[in-house]
């Protein structure tokens, strides 16, 4: 985490970086860098600090982690909603009197103080990574921490995103929780990160603030603070130093055409009239009520287990009714819902669940493989789920995650069916994709999960920030599963939707389309940017351009084509 300044190279700069496109759009501004790190210089200058004794080093601990505690408390203080909340508990943990007492206990074991607040914080990581779900989750946070502190008591600025005073394009590694919560779409225009996937949490906010993002750039760390850059969100490239007044033109156009895409209403559908339902991911009453409001015709994706990720113990059949009954009345006026079962393992771990202990979680028991052992999970979700569908009067379709075998979601769809639902299986393993002719006999439809079927068809970890190229929806054999999967949809004539994050892409969305995809299902902010450009395509060019990203020797030639195809 604290590592060595980079050191300046006497070589030419280059002038275009090119990274992995997340969220379309042009921004031009000023390079505005975050840190964070703590030179090794100041720290190898700070030493031991030169403490008379343990109570000095002490004293000196409580007035970094109270600056550090009020600097998330302002920041709270300007947010609301979920940067507030956020911003809030980072306070509350650097104050946190049990950090202190491990400080102390590490001081009085004879430690120097960076040594003994990296051990406390090391020992707490250790504690919360064991308590698994979201309290997991505050290990990124606890490590920031740290870093905050360090950087007060050895006198560097405190690392983070330093508050643009114009309109800027802020360049990270990559971004934590506490950096993106409270970001202002008005001062910070373009997000370009050296490390990071299209599944990052950088590219997650960046996708719901709609700001122009590349992620994965390789260079993104040597550009120095302050020049001008021009990121184009679309094709993935970051312009250093372009010339200002084409650069203003450009941003203006984008500008127009986003303007444009604010007008779009929907229904989803090509130039040339053929329907393709645009619909919402959400994942509880919250966001189903706020994306009932988008131009979409329902919920493609509805992920049950987020309800579920703080809970120790099961919910109740009723208590579980009431949780999906307010999602399928948000959509109750004709609209319908596709309500995935518990995915829970992996990076989605639930208390009440999950296997521990896993190897390999990714790889282990997760998702439709928790019913294995555990019938009664499976059963009561679904008698939950079809009592909700009964009471709020929405049609309601059932998916099971992670499903591998036909025989799997031949059981799957039995019970499904037995509760008068209409029954499909998503399609996130290779052996899911490489047969789904034969999953079609015996489910009404499929859902394709780019986001798992991208980390199993890559062996390439979806949240491992340095493996952004791999984990990367337009790859050619990954590209080929989806073409596989979709083609046995239209030989049947049912529906094969797909609901990761490719859906969100408007160019990926035209190749999906022109390979046979019937909806697509995203973030609300995603619907009109992907609903408006599909209106502009007719189905030929949809085909046309999924044949051009299909051919495509990798993901960077692959929208080069398709750029070019759609103009
Ligand atoms: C996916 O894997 O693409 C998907 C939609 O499921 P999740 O992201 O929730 O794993
Ligand atoms: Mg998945």
């Amino acid at each position: 985490m604290v590592t060595e300044k980079e050191s300046s190279v006497a070589v030419a700069a280059p002038t275009l970086l090119t990274g992995t496109p997340v969220v379309p759009g042009v921004a031009f501004g000023p390079a505005l860098i975050a840190r964070n790190e703590v030179s090794l210089e100041a720290i190898a200058r700070f030493g031991n600090g030169g403490f008379a004794d343990d109570e000095a080093a002490l004293a000196a601990y409580d007035d970094a982690s109270a600056a550090v505690a009020d600097t998330f408390q302002r920041r709270a203080d300007k947010s609301s909603g979920a940067a507030a909340e956020v911003l809030t508990a980072s306070a509350g943990l650097a104050r946190d009197k049990g950090l202190r007492t491990a400080v102390r206990k590490q001081l009085r074991a004879g430690d120097d103080l960076l040594t003994a607040v990296a051990g406390a914080v090391e020992q707490f990581v250790g504690i919360f990574t064991h308590m698994g779900g979201l309290m997991a989750e505050r290990a990124t946070d606890l490590r920031d921490i740290e870093l905050r502190i360090t950087a007060h008591l050895v006198g560097e600025p405190e690392p983070g995103v330093p508050t643009p005073s114009v309109p800027s394009v802020l360049v990270a590694a990559d971004l934590a929780p506490s950096d993106t919560a409270g970001l202002d779409p008005e001062l910070v225009v373009g997000l370009v990160t050296e490390r990071g996937g299209p599944t990052s949490h950088t590219a997650i906010i960046a996708r719901q603030l709609g700001i122009p993002c590349v992620v994965g750039t390789a260079g993104a760390l040597t550009i120095e603070g302050g020049i001008p850059l021009l990121v184009d969100g679309l094709a993935g490239t970051v312009e250093l130093r372009p010339d200002e007044a084409s650069a203003r033109e450009r941003v203006r156009l984008d500008q127009e055409s986003r303007a444009a895409l604010a007008s779009w209403t929907g229904p989803g559908a090509t130039a040339d009239g053929t329907r393709i339902k645009i619909l919402a991911n959400v994942a509880d009453g919250e966001s189903a009520a706020s994306s009932s409001a988008a131009p979409v015709e329902g919920v493609g994706l509805f992920r049950t287990e987020l309800c579920f990720l703080n809970r120790q113990e099961e919910p109740t059949v009723e208590e579980q009714t009431d949780i999906y009954a307010t999602v399928l009345s948000a959509f109750g006026d004709g609209r319908y819902v596709v309500v995935r079962t518990l995915d829970a393992g992996s990076d989605k771990p639930v208390a009440f669940a999950t296997h521990e202990g896993e190897e390999n979680p990714a790889l282990g028991v997760r998702g439709l493989r928790l019913s294995f052992d555990n019938p009664g999970l499976l059963e009561r979700q679904l008698d939950a789920i079809a009592a909700a569908a009964e009471r709020t009067g929405t049609e309601t379709w059932v998916m099971a995650p992670m499903v591998a075998t036909v025989a799997e979601a031949a059981d799957f769809a039995d019970l499904v069916r037995a509760r008068g639902l209409k029954a499909g299986v998503m399609v996130e393993v290779p052996s899911a994709a490489l047969l789904a002719h034969r999953m079609l006999e015996v489910v009404d439809f499929l859902s394709i999960g780019t986001n798992d079927l991208t980390q199993y068809t890559m062996a390439a970890d979806r949240m491992a920030t340095d493996l952004a190229h791999l984990t990367d929806p337009w790859q050619p054999a990954v590209l080929q599963l989806i073409a596989i999967t979709a083609e046995a949809g239209r030989r049947d004539g049912k529906p094969v939707g797909v609901c990761g994050e490719a859906a969100a892409d408007p160019l990926l969305a035209c190749a999906l389309v022109g390979m046979g995809i019937t909806s697509l299902s995203m973030a609300a902010a995603a619907v009109r940017p992907v609903g408006a450009r599909l209106a502009t395509v007719n189905m030929d060019v949809c085909e046309d351009v999924a044949e051009a990203a299909l051919a495509a020797a990798d993901p960077q030639a692959a929208r080069a084509a398709v750029l070019e195809l759609l103009g």
